[in-house]
């Protein structure tokens, strides 16, 4: 089956009792004994959950899907699934709160780490230990779109024996075929695209193998407890059957919204990986079907401006997060907080599906301000 129907029919059975041909939202905390899915308590599962994880699973050719309550509770999962002593290597510029999970909170539980920059394969290859367990990819990585060959950073992670995880929310299931291109595990805010219209939060974890790994980070779902209600995996199913169409008007706009942006006064520098000038362009005509609905742009006279452009768009709402229909804008760094490595006049751009032209003239006259 090709992606689309996969989209549409995974995770979808026709109700035997009353016909209804889309599912019903299960709120039972618990289950009687000896139904046929043997769901006993919603912690450890659940109806919608179980036909969401098997929709996501199907979405990125995976053996097995875990859903959490947020994208951040997915990825945590994938670290407390390692142990005490155990050594990862991540990207100098991942998501920050993967930064501060990693380098904070599980540092203090004696995991240990190493950040390189993703792009720097001979760097990767130094990084490694022989302790290190996991290797984790963020592509495209916010908020600076940086692109990660994913199958060359397996090869180096399997040769030194440890794992790859990829954080692909920016791309999507759709775009980017983590597991395909050799990753162990492809990991996703669903809070993003999958939902896609910015009325939920969750995470998953989908893997390539249902091995010992694989059963710590059930355990951390079924225990941690960080669980998806009923009714956000029933919303974000309903979410996940058009993301291939809203996909395709992301990429488009977004690429619209670029090429404005790249010819602009005042822009110094676009990061869109669907542009020529974009250095990771190359690796992700290779790896990704299209470039995506996010970009940043730096705009000329520093972090002063970049925050008038934000507060001077109309449709553009200032808000953070990505992936809604809904056109978003965002001036970085503050919201990063002290430690932030992005650079202050940076705003990051979630381009939704309103028409390319009003988003490209609220831009306009959002920049006009600056001359
Ligand atoms: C938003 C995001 C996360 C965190 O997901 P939440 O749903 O906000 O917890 C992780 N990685 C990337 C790339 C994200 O954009």
């Amino acid at each position: 089956m090709r992606i689309e129907t996969i989209a549409i029919q995974a995770g979808r059975d026709i109700d035997q009792q009353t016909g209804a041909v889309m599912p019903a939202i299960h709120l039972s905390t618990t289950f009687v004994r000896g139904n046929e899915g043997e769901f006993v308590y919603s912690r450890s599962d659940s109806p919608n959950r179980r036909a969401l994880e098997q929709c996501l699973t199907q979405l990125e050719g995976g053996a097995a899907g875990v859903a959490f309550g947020s994208g951040m509770a997915a990825m945590a999962s994938v670290f407390q699934a390692l142990r005490h002593g155990d050594h990862v290597v991540l990207p100098d510029d991942t998501y920050f709160g993967v930064r501060e999970l990693v380098t904070g909170l599980l540092a203090d539980w004696g995991l240990q780490h190493t950040m390189v920059d993703m792009t720097d394969l001979a760097a990767v290859k130094a990084a490694m230990q022989p302790n290190t367990k996991l290797v984790w990819v963020e592509t495209p990585s916010n908020p600076m779109l940086k692109v990660t060959d994913i199958a060359a950073v397996a090869d180096i992670a399997h040769n030194g024996g440890a794992k790859l995880g990829v954080d692909g929310t920016w791309a999507t299931p759709l775009l980017q075929h983590s597991l395909a291109l050799g990753a162990d595990i492809a990991a996703h805010s669903t809070t993003k695209y999958l939902g896609g219209h910015s009325d939920l939060t969750g995470g998953v974890v989908v893997v390539n193998e249902e091995d010992g790994f694989y059963e710590r980070i059930r355990n951390v779902q079924q225990i941690g407890g960080a669980v998806p209600s009923g009714f956000d995996c029933w919303l974000l199913l309903r979410g996940i059957r058009t993301l291939p169409y809203r996909m395709r008007g992301h990429c488009a706009n977004a690429m619209k919204v670029a090429q404005f942006l790249e010819d602009h006064p005042a822009v110094h520098t676009v990061h869109y990986p669907g542009l020529e000038s974009h250095p990771g362009h190359e690796v992700a005509r290779r790896q990704m079907d299209d470039f995506g609905g996010m970009l940043s742009v730096q705009v000329v006279g520093g972090g002063e401006k970049a925050d008038a452009v934000a507060s001077r768009t109309k449709i553009f709402a200032r808000a953070t997060s990505l992936g809604g229909v809904e056109s978003l804008i965002e001036h970085r760094a503050p919201v990063e907080g002290p430690t932030t490595r992005t650079p202050m006049d940076l705003l990051r751009v979630s381009v939704g599906l309103e028409h390319p032209d009003d988003l490209i003239e609220d831009l306009a006259q959002a920049l006009a301000g600056n001359r």
